[in-house]
């Protein structure tokens, strides 16, 4: 008895939770991140949402008007690109990633290089702070 009442329970929360023929969710699709093989300005990576990533992908490459402005650009500019990582996602996701301002961290590309850029900061930092502290005079 009680799980008739687990279940209309759950059901009220999410009818298609239990429903492996349920219609996919529409707002859920693929974000998806593009690495441009040089930099435009500052940027140098794409993150976008589509439902249909094929697609979306042949729009970018085309250039123009329907591709995202900085992709159109690359193109204009000669400088090439790939897609190198994507997730399932929602365009919330995809905007909290965009926020977040972190793509080259997410980026398979260049995550490695940020680390040891950031390390090898860390280090000369370290080193300073500690010929900093050597150079002081001690008082007798
Ligand atoms: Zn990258």
């Amino acid at each position: 008895m009680w799980l008739d009442e687990l279940s209309a329970q759950r059901s009220q929360v999410d009818p298609d939770a239990d429903d492996p023929f349920a219609p996919p969710d529409p707002r859920v699709g693929t974000i998806y991140l593009i690495h441009l093989r040089k930099r435009m300005g500052h940027a140098q990576h794409y993150c976008g949402f589509t439902t249909d990533l094929k697609r979306r992908i042949k729009t970018h490459k085309a250039g123009g008007v329907h591709a995202a402005r900085l992709l159109a650009a690359a193109k204009d500019a000669g400088i090439t690109w790939s897609v190198v990582a994507t997730w399932t996602g929602t365009r919330e996701d995809e905007r909290r990633m965009k926020r977040n301002n972190d793509l080259a961290r997410t980026c398979p590309k260049c995550r490695e290089k940020v680390l040891r850029r950031k390390a090898a900061q860390q280090r000369r930092v370290y080193a300073a702070r500690k010929a900093a502290e050597e150079c002081v005079p001690v008082s007798t």
